[in-house]
């Protein structure tokens, strides 16, 4: 900067000696015309004026008035010092103050104003000047004239002896004298004298003119200054960008990166062409600027500070490198842009000169991030729902919704493991049975509300007894079973024991004299049983025997008493409600698999008819009688498997011929249902559904009330989706045009009644779909608890592998689940999984954000299977109850 400035300094100087070479060659070539010499002339002129007027007043002797005249002449004309008549022999007619002190001839010259004039003429002949006039005064020559003067004196001569008045200064010096001689009738009279001040001379006195001279001293000055301006300005001293050479700026605008060079301060000296570009900004308005001005971002995040401190800040105060510091700028198209910023100190240790920072564009990477991040988020969302929802799951699955004992199922589960690990521990197990006595007479006296508190009761008990460390299951309706592991028989009935007092306690607020008492039953494996069932049903033995032996009592198992415990007849399966043992879902499963392989789509129709049963028949029935009706409709059309290929894929409109083997299916369908399954209701439904659909309107009228409630439902759900779906001689109608029909036949063919509630439970379903919430019905159709929980508990682990990013995990886990959900056949699920796993196998090329998508996916899918189960109310727990 300063070498800068000092070669302006010096340049400017060598300009400004070359224009003043110039103006004083032009002056001494006489370009520029000498003030003085226009003042000579103007000087002449006025004295001739004056010279011309004094005639008249010569002529008629007006010496009186001339005097006047010339007095006044020279009180107005500063310069002019004097002025006197003197005649052609000498003699001073008429003479201002001082005149004859101003009128002294030098030197050089003879005193003789005649003389003077041929002197002055001769001056003039030799070309040099017109200052012919001016002569020099002398003190010698000063006494003659005054001499010459007192000889004849006019009255309005003034006297010799008056003291110089004010022009003492200039007599020291140089005066002008000028002589015009005035002429009568051709013939010199005498002439008129004139002294004048010299003009004052500079500091080079008559060398230069006074306005050369100034004109010098202007140039020199002014010109020194602009010189210097117009220097810096052509050296860039004023531009900071010009400070960072040519050559370098543009090998700084080829970088694919944005750049900026900043000066001490934090000024912008230099933005390179990506900068620029990226951000629309052009390059004067970042000139000079500082780079903390720029539209910087900042955060509203209230954890984050407002103040934020730029990268280049500390590179320059603390001399640090920063490296790869986010920051967002808004660029003129208004674009917030996210960069990735790197900042340098520029300078050695003494001297800071700046920064260097370099902005690298990663707006796209930042959205692709936060994109993923909130992928990640939602995805732990939904895991933490399906956490949540496995644990409902879980204990819908293996807690009996009544009392929260284990249900059978899970407790067979566990205790088989703990009985192989205690058996090959050689550790005591032991366990009894409870059976509340007369428990009938609570439901028949006190109503069933009561008899459902009564097991409450019992069952926490129970819990709060042996829960700890055993497995309590509540084995059918009003029996408990009690595992005790660890502990002999003698425990086992000392436990039993406080658990027969401790249900005696039992009060209730309603009715208040109630009292209870169990019977129980208690065995140990070291009695041989081979397995769980064997040991309960040694502890079961003991409770009959202990209910024959009176009630309210406990009763160890006795091997001696085998015989009369064998006697016993009393199953646990009888003991508890019938269950659904005779409808394996598998078996169910595989049938609408064979018949899917035949006829797709009649496959498909039935489990949306399953499924829309189940949806309208929640809260009407149990959800055992549920599962029945599930099962009735997924096999209604099942006969179908036995219809020849030409009438079971015609295209067209079916023949009578065709039709009569057509309606053969439901006979068909019938056998295979009562051949697979011992279900008398199953079989009750689905007759029912065949005959209400084979008959007459009439007919149907009659009978629509003797139909059981299931097939009165299946009718509804099975014409409505008939209605709605595509078939090969028809396209599907719209949902208003199934409800139209439905309403136009309610109390005829189809339970009026039943239709509203059908109806309320689809079009929360067609609302639902429309605003793409996944429904259950989205499913290929319900799965039974268990499965929904396994596949809950795998999705579970999927979402953990996929926020781990475990690929290969992910992999193993999704190809498990898919195997899962096929057995299931739970196609959706089984396509999601697929398609999982083979994101998961890309590896290196693996698109995360896809495969957040896909788990997301898999991930509502499994929430809906999981609501089709966590949505019933305590309405139909009671049904189920009952
Ligand atoms: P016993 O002393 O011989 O055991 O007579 P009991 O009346 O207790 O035995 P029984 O097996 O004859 O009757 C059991 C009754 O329990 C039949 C059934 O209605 C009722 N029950 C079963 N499950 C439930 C339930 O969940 N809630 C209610 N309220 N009653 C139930
Ligand atoms: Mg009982
Ligand atoms: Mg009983």
């Amino acid at each position: 900067m300063f070498k800068a400035v000092f070669a302006s300094l010096r340049l400017a100087f060598a300009l400004v000696c070359v224009g003043l070479g110039l103006i004083l060659g032009a002056q001494w070539l006489g370009f520029i015309p000498d003030s003085r010499v226009a003042e000579e002339a103007a000087r002449r002129k006025f004295c001739e004026t004056v010279a011309i007027a004094a005639i008249d007043d010569i002529r008629h002797h007006r010496w009186s008035k001339l005097h006047t005249t010339l007095e006044a002449l020279v009180r107005q004309n500063e310069s002019l010092l004097s002025a006197g008549l003197r005649t052609d022999g000498g003699i001073l007619q008429s003479a201002t103050k001082h005149h004859r002190l101003c009128w002294k001839p030098t030197g050089s010259d003879s005193g003789d104003p005649v003389a003077n004039r041929a002197d002055a003429s001769a001056k003039t002949s030799n070309g040099r000047s017109d200052f012919d006039d001016v002569l020099f005064l002398s003190s010698d020559d000063s006494a003659a004239v005054s001499r010459a003067s007192t000889d004849d004196v006019p009255s309005w001569v003034e006297p010799t002896n008056d003291s110089p008045r004010q022009p003492t200064a200039e007599l020291d010096g140089e005066v002008i004298r000028l002589d015009i001689p005035i002429t009568i009738q051709n013939r010199t009279w005498g002439s008129l004298e004139f002294t004048f001040r010299t003009p004052a001379t500079g500091p080079l006195g008559t060398l230069l003119d006074q306005g050369i001279l100034r004109l010098l001293i202007f140039f020199s000055v002014i010109g020194m200054g602009s010189y210097s301006f117009l220097m810096m300005r052509i050296l860039g001293v004023f531009s900071r960008t010009q400070v960072v050479p040519e050559r370098v700026r543009q090998a700084l605008d080829t970088l694919a990166e944005g750049l900026l060079v900043l000066d001490e301060e934090g000024k912008i000296v230099l933005a390179n062409d990506n900068f620029l570009d990226t951000n629309g900004f052009e390059p004067e308005e970042l000139q000079d600027r500082l780079a903390g001005d720029l539209p910087w971002v900042i955060s509203h995040d209230e954890d984050k500070p407002k103040e934020i401190e730029l990268p280049w800040t500390r590179a320059i105060n603390e001399r640090q490198s920063v490296v790869g510091e986010i920051l967002r700028l808004t660029g003129k198209d208004g674009v917030h842009r996210v960069f990735s910023v790197n900042a340098g100190p520029i300078g050695d240790d003494e001297r800071q000169k700046g920064a260097l920072v370099t902005f690298q564009d990663v707006t796209h990477v930042e959205k692709h991030r936060l994109e993923l991040e909130n992928m990640l988020s939602m995805l732990r969302l939904s895991k933490d729902e399906i956490q949540k929802k496995n644990q409902e799951l879980e204990i819908l699955a293996t807690r009996d919704a009544l009392t929260g004992c284990l249900n059978r199922r899970a407790f067979f589960e566990r205790m088989e493991t703990i009985l192989v690990d205690y058996r090959s521990a050689g550790r005591p197990l032991s366990c009894f049975m409870v059976d509340v006595d007369h428990f009938k007479s609570v439901n028949d006296t006190y109503g069933h509300h009561t008899g459902d508190e009564v097991l409450r009761k019992v069952s926490k008990v129970l819990r709060d007894l042996h829960e700890e460390n055993q497995v309590v299951c509540r084995y059918g309706g009003e029996e408990f079973c009690v595992m005790l592991p660890g502990h002999d028989l003698d425990e086992a009935m000392e436990q039993s024991e406080r658990t027969r007092l401790a249900i005696m306690n039992i009060r209730l607020e309603d009715p208040e004299s109630l009292r209870l008492t169990a019977s129980l039953g208690v065995s140990e494996l070291k009695f041989g049983a081979a397995d769980v069932q064997e040991l309960i049903n040694q502890a079961d033995g003991c409770l009959y025997v202990a209910k024959r032996g009176g009630r309210n009592q406990s009763v160890a198992y006795d091997p001696d008493r085998v015989d009369v415990l064998g006697e016993e007849e009393h199953t646990p399966e009888e003991i508890a409600d019938p269950d659904l043992a005779s409808l394996p879902f598998h078996a169910v499963t595989a049938l609408v698999s064979a018949l899917a392989y035949r006829d797709p789509a009649t496959a498909e129709h039935s489990r949306r008819v399953a499924n829309l049963c189940v949806k309208t028949a929640k809260g009407l029935v149990c959800q055992r009688d549920i599962y029945v009706l599930e099962i009735a409709a997924l096999l209604h059309d099942i006969g179908k498997i036995g219809v020849p290929d030409d009438v079971l894929h015609k295209p067209g409109p079916l023949t009578e011929d065709e039709w009569k083997v057509m309606r053969r299916h439901n006979t068909i369908g019938l056998d295979m249902v009562a051949g697979t399954f011992h279900c008398p209701e199953l079989e009750r439904i689905i007759r029912a559904h065949h005959a209400v659909t084979e008959r007459g309107d009439i007919e149907r009228q009659l009978k629509l009330d003797d139909l059981p409630l299931e097939a009165r439902i299946l009718t509804i759900a099975d014409t409505y989706d008939s209605i709605v779906s595509d078939h090969a001689y028809r396209r599907g109608r719209s949902h208003a045009t199934a409800v139209r029909e439905l309403e136009r036949c309610a109390g005829k063919q189809f339970d009026a009644e039943l239709v509203k509630h059908f109806l309320s439970k689809v079009e929360t379903d067609v609302n639902e779909s429309a605003l793409g919430v996944p429904t259950a019905a989205g499913i290929a159709f319900a799965v039974p608890k268990p499965i929904a929980l396994k596949i809950g508990q795998q999705i579970e682990r999927i979402a953990e592998a996929m926020d781990a990013q475990n690929l290969e995990e992910l992999r193993a886990l999704a190809r498990d689940l898919s195997e899962i959900a096929d057995e299931s056949y739970l196609t959706p699920i089984v396509d999601s999984a697929k398609q999982i796993e083979e994101a998961a196998s890309k590896k290196e090329d693996v698109e995360w954000l896809t495969l957040l998508r896909q788990t997301q996916t898999l991930l509502d899918l499994c929430r809906a299977t999981q609501n089709a189960h966590l949505i019933e109310t305590d309405e139909q727990e009671e049904a189920f109850l009952e």
